[in-house]
């Protein structure tokens, strides 16, 4: 069995890996391997390029990292120190403890917190009372607005949730996105009581979890295991003995089956000849850019205390900056103690850098220049689960599914994090042990 791995992200790379520890041959085709994840290392400070971190409720990456020996580099993030601030008419105000992404599970730091007004406060204690309802899927705003009013989506989700999807509240589908608490409506009707009833007990360990020597560690060490090509595919065809033939690098080349990882909006034009129907829906997932702006500074050019991993700015009050994460608090051992690092995230990935630094400078009461500014920028990376997208999903798997040795991984089907990315790569290369085995 001769198997072509169309993108070598995380995705593609963990097919790879997993088909070779079953046994099977692989060539992962992509002109630059890794995606977004990389880690650079600037004045002493671990810098990563794209994704920092995963959740670690999520077991995928960690069990591929510990499949690869490297169990050893996983740290969890700085927990003591976990607080985030949001920005509410130019003044950071901590999110609550308690709560379960946009759900409040405690009563007294709602009570206590100046983030809502008393109306937010009095839906949030009322939404107890809710009785269960099945909804179709609607958009996380329509749903939390519902649950607890219009501040909790301007001051809540929209941050939130911007800074993991890079997209908006209005577009992005609750049933994809927050898929426990969309069942919890139907089960109890309140989603307090639904997160309240159903709180994992604590592990004690740390909510994020990353690599001490960064991201890029993984994609070396996943890269060391395989056989890639640096070019891209340019065009897939059926081979007439079943199997499938890639246009690569000026030739033909034939294999048995074919993984898609290289994004919904990449992999759409190489369907198209084959499925205009599957073409069609990869096509329709829209995609978000971003940009990564790192800067350092002296710890003493900083004149506010990093007494958390950072802040989110919603919407309302968003100028450049969507999110900063305050890497030598939230890290430790990243970032030399005379250093403070800001990573700030936007989804324009043509933000520029003087609006980025100008806001950082004026919210963090920095004096002078940075020691040195960093940009990356990532155009049409973030798939939008909007309103419908597991039906869409749904569609576009059973057609694919009458696709003899043709495969779809990433980021764009059931779930953005890295976890969910190589456990997509896993489960494409268990179809195809199972391929081989029939
Ligand atoms: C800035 C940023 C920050 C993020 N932060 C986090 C985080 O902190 N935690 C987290 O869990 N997730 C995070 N994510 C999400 C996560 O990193 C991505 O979802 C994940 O890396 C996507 O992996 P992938 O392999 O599916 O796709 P990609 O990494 O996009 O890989 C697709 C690959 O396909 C290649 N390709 C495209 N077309 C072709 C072709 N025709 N032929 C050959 N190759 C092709 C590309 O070069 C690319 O390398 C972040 C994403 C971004 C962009």
């Amino acid at each position: 069995m001769r198997v072509a791995i169309v993108g070598g992200g995380i995705s593609g790379l963990s097919c790879a890996y997993y088909l070779r520890r079953a046994g099977i041959g692989a060539i992962v085709f992509d002109p630059a391997p890794g995606g977004p994840m990389g880690t650079e290392t600037v004045e002493g400070c671990l810098l990563e390029t794209g994704p920092e971190s995963w959740l670690a409720a999520k077991p995928w990456a960690e069990q591929l990292i510990r499949d690869l020996g490297m169990g050893d580099d996983l740290v969890g993030s700085n927990d003591a120190q976990r607080r985030t601030y949001v920005l509410r008419q130019g003044r950071f105000i901590v999110l609550p403890e308690g709560l379960q992404m946009v759900v409040p599970t405690r009563v007294m730091p709602v009570v206590e917190t100046p983030l809502f007004g008393w109306g937010t406060k009095l839906r949030m204690g009322a939404e107890i009372f809710r009785s269960p309802k099945t909804l179709p899927d609607r958009s996380v705003a329509d749903f939390v607005r519902d649950h607890f009013g219009q501040e909790a989506v301007e001051y809540l989700a929209e941050p939130l949730l911007a800074g993991v999807y890079g997209g908006s509240p209005e577009d992005l589908s609750v049933a994809s996105v927050l898929p426990r608490f969309f069942e919890y409506e139907q089960r109890y009707g309140s989603v307090v009581v639904g997160a309240l009833r159903n709180k994992p007990p604590s592990s004690g360990r740390s909510i994020f979890r990353a690599l001490r020597r960064g991201m890029g560690s993984l994609i070396d060490a996943l890269a060391a295991e395989t056989n890639i090509v640096r070019g891209r595919a340019d065009s897939i065809a059926p081979a007439g003995n079943g199997g499938w033939m890639i246009y690569a690098r000026d030739e033909w080349i034939p294999f048995d089956a074919v993984v898609l990882a290289c994004g919904a909006n990449n992999s759409a034009p190489l369907l198209a000849p084959i499925d205009a129907r599957s073409a069609e829906l990869l096509a329709s997932i829209p995609h978000s850019g971003s940009s990564i702006w790192t800067f350092i500074y002296q710890r003493s050019q900083v004149n506010r205390a990093l007494d958390g991993f950072g802040f989110l700015v919603p919407s309302r009050e968003r100028t450049a900056i969507m999110a900063c994460t305050w890497i030598g608090t939230k890290w430790v051992g990243r970032v030399p103690e005379d250093k403070a690092v800001f990573r700030c995230f936007s989804t324009n990935a043509n933000v520029s850098r003087d609006s980025v630094e100008a806001e950082l400078t004026r919210l963090m009461n920095i004096t002078g220049p940075p020691l040195a500014a960093l940009n990356h920028r990532w155009p049409d990376s973030m798939p939008q689960y909007t309103v419908g997208h597991m039906g869409r999903i749904a569609e576009l798997e059973s057609r694919m599914a009458r696709i003899p040795g043709l495969f779809l991984a990433g980021n764009a089907y059931h779930g953005i994090g890295i976890p969910d990315c190589v456990k997509s790569g896993k489960d494409a290369a268990g179809a195809i042990e199972k391929l081989v085995a029939a």
